[in-house]
């Protein structure tokens, strides 16, 4: 079977920012046997992008060329010994229903994960985190493809460069890796997390004195239901930028110009990371509103589409943002979300 191709097809749908683009040619990627047939027509039809659930992405224009849109399907145990468990995905599976079945079967580790939108493709992309995990911790390898040649490769964590919102995959050396299918490590020994956030107060309330991981995912998923905006209400792709890390000298002077300011340590010796919510804060834009382009009331660091905001409107915003974060603060925001 050939992967389906659409032409002029609507994006509005396939984005969490639910904007209103449209791709010269979409082609669903369903089968692992259509992958030969799916690159010959990237190449015929260049520049490829590759969509998983376009929540980490904001469309600026109608992309030319093609969209592969990835819909591969299927999650298996591949081997299970001494309590630990390697599972497999496919990338085109959905992140939080995957999350589920993980625990469903009793394997343990991505419970503080639950309810990150998007696919398991682009879990590696920029390693995933939430509430004090990250992806990486449970990551095996990923098998990929290259959209240039059709080599087939399989990356170890070594070869993925994670780091803070971050990997290979994110940078000109590895962007041409097409995800197919992710592996990861989970165990049937609970060992919680819960010292982020509110994870503690949220099973207290709920009278749960001692939890298990489901009960973990559970409270995850009600604090990001109270906290964050439904993109399937206000559309937006979660924090538009990443917590800026920055030299300890620098962050000494801040802290001393700015006695309140959040202050964390960074992901390396001789880095603190700041809180791009409240720099953003700070500067006067929560709330704010361009049009149809704006700054979440109750969260500074979600960009959001009121409703008929293009993409360009939102990045206008996003560069106005960075540009008095830079003038007030000299510290330099980093978006998360792919411009495409
Ligand atoms: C409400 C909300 C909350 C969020 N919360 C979090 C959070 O807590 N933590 C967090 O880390 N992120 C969060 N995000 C961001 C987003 O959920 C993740 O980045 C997610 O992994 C994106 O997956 P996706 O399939 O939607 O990727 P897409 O948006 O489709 O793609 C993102 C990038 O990955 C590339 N890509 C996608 N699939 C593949 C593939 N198979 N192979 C190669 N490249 C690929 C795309 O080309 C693009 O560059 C949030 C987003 C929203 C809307």
């Amino acid at each position: 079977m050939a992967p389906v191709l659409r032409r002029a097809a609507q994006l509005k749908a396939l984005n969490s920012f639910a904007i209103d683009a449209r791709a010269e040619r979409l082609l669903e990627l369903r089968d692992v046997a259509d992958l030969p047939a799916a690159l010959d027509a990237l190449r015929a039809h260049p520049p490829a992008l590759v969509l998983g659930g376009g929540s980490n992405l904001l469309f600026t224009r109608d992309p030319p060329g093609t969209v592969l849109h990835v819909a591969l399907q299927g999650r298996r145990v591949l081997d299970e010994r001494g309590g630990e468990a390697l599972v497999e995905a496919a990338a085109g599976e959905n992140w939080h229903a995957f999350v589920e079945w993980t625990l469903a079967q009793g394997l343990y580790g991505l419970e503080n994960l639950a309810l990150i939108p998007g696919s398991v493709g682009a879990s590696p992309i920029q390693n995933i985190g939430a509430y004090g995990v990250e992806m990486r911790e449970r990551f095996d390898s990923l098998d990929a493809v290259s959209l240039a040649d059709g080599e087939r490769r399989r990356f170890a964590a070594a070869d993925c460069a994670f780091g803070y919102r971050d990997s290979v995959f994110r940078h000109a050396q590895g962007a041409h890796w097409l995800i197919i299918a992710v592996r990861f490590r989970l165990s049937r020994t609970p060992r919680l997390r819960l010292d982020y956030g509110e994870i503690r107060d949220e099973l207290r309330a709920h009278g749960v004195a001692d939890p298990a991981p489901p009960d973990v995912a559970r409270a995850v998923c009600a604090i990001r239901r109270r906290k964050l905006p439904d993109p399937a209400v206000l559309g937006n792709a979660g924090s538009f930028f990443k917590n800026p890390l920055v030299d300890l000298a620098l962050a000494e002077r801040l802290r001393v110009a700015h006695p309140g300011m959040p202050l964390h340590p960074g992901t390396s010796p001789g880095s603190a990371k700041l809180s791009a919510a409240w720099l953003i804060e700070r500067c006067g834009w929560k709330g704010h509103r361009d049009g149809d382009a704006g700054v979440h009331a109750a969260h500074a660091l979600v960009l959001v589409n009121h409703g008929h905001a293009s993409g360009a409107q939102i990045l206008a915003l996003a560069e106005r943002i960075r540009e008095s974060v830079r003038q007030r603060f000299g510290v330099e925001l980093e978006r998360e979300p792919a411009i495409a």
